[in-house]
């Protein structure tokens, strides 16, 4: 693991880079941490250019051969507010403490730059191995509830199960679940976390989703297959209001909602109120409806020929005459696709009694 062209007896690869190269599966990001002061080494480095430091939190940017490298010191941390950001209680700590304060034991791994040796003070590489996630310690989701959509991704992705003890506290939380927590924290890891149906049905069938909102909530009969986008998942849920959404995600769950709430009974009714909308609130009232989704995406290429500049051709002068004559043609073509422009033309002059 040369990848960064630096060796140092007290600079070590640590958390989910290290348990990717034992899973031999591609790492997102480069962790890494300097059992000491990142800042103060980082200024010993030969060549290194140094970007950025971030002083209180003891961590630093740096180039080197062209790479952009960020190395933290070791630090230790505590939870005054569970369920809000750490505070740090040590920067230059051991890189015992630093461990101590991560996740999961597969993620608490440490791997020397300099000798390659693998450091695990949790037993991070016995649950590698039984494809386990286990949590450090007994308060670890109550000072940290996001961590247990951490370990919902992680058993996700990996295929991994959460150990007996890490569950049982896991449901001890669900039962009594501190809802002053920070909602931007669990945003992320619910972005993170929400990318498949599988994720999703554990998330509902384990209560997880409670961390939103405490309204009962019941899996929907009909699953979503093709997407990876978490708000098609969130939207579902009865109430989502604590969570941070952009302008588009609330639009969607705003279509989403309205779609639920109206009838649809025939083909026209199918093709006004689908065709307008996004393609993901359609996937969410799939969910509910999956028959009505088909027979829209049977009948959504169809489209009238006849426009505006026609009926001015006839005479007809602009009103709110010309969306009902369309709409009294698109029912007709919606029966009959293969109406040619002529026919749509006596439609009009029929609808319009010229
Ligand atoms: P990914 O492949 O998704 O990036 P990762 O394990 O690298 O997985 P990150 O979110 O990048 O996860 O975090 C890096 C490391 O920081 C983790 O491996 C873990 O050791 C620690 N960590 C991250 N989030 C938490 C948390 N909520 N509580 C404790 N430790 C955490
Ligand atoms: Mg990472």
């Amino acid at each position: 693991m040369d990848i960064i062209g630096l060796k140092d007896k007290n600079l070590y690869f640590i958390g989910g880079i290290v348990r990717d190269e034992l899973l031999k599966r591609e790492s997102i990001d480069i962790d890494l941490t300097y059992n000491g002061n990142a800042v103060e080494f980082a200024h010993s480095i030969k060549n290194a250019e140094i970007l950025q430091i971030n002083e209180p939190f003891g961590t630093v940017k740096i180039k080197l051969n062209n790479k952009e490298i960020d190395i933290a010191s070791t630090r230790s941390e505590i939870y005054p507010k569970k369920g809000h950001l750490p505070i740090i209680k040590k920067i230059a700590c051991s890189l015992k403490e630093d461990v101590m304060r991560r996740d999961f034991t597969i993620n608490a791994l440490a791997k020397s730059t300099l000798t390659g040796e693998i450091i695990d003070y949790t037993g991070g590489l016995e649950d590698l191995k039984n494809k386990k996630i286990r949590v450090l310690h007994n308060n670890s989701f109550i000072d940290d509830p996001t961590r247990i959509l951490r370990a919902l991704k992680f058993s996700v992705r990996f295929g991994f199960e959460l150990d007996e003890h890490t569950k049982k506290l896991q449901n001890e939380y669900l039962k009594n679940i501190n809802y002053d927590i920070s909602y931007k924290r669990l945003q992320k890891e619910l972005k993170e976390t929400l990318t498949s149906w599988k994720a999703f049905e554990r998330f509902v069938n384990e209560g997880i989703y409670k961390l939103v909102s405490p309204i009962d909530f019941k899996l929907p009969k009909f699953p979503i297959k093709n997407s990876k986008n978490w708000i098609v998942y969130l939207g579902l849920l009865p109430d989502i209001s604590n969570i941070p959404l952009t302008k588009k995600e609330k639009k969607i769950v705003e279509e989403y909602n309205n779609l639920k709430n109206i009838k649809l009974d025939s083909d026209f009714e199918i093709y006004k109120s689908l065709s307008n909308i996004s393609k993901e609130s359609i996937i969410m009232y799939s969910t509910i409806n999956p028959k009505i989704v088909e027979r829209f995406n049977q009948i959504k290429e169809i489209k009238i020929s006849l426009n505006g500049e026609d009926l001015q051709n006839f005479g007809i002068k602009p009103s709110e005459k010309y969306q009902q004559c369309f709409d009294f043609i698109l029912k007709r073509k919606l029966k009959n696709p293969s109406l040619s422009k002529s026919e749509e033309i006596s439609i009009a002059k029929e609808f319009f009694e010229i």
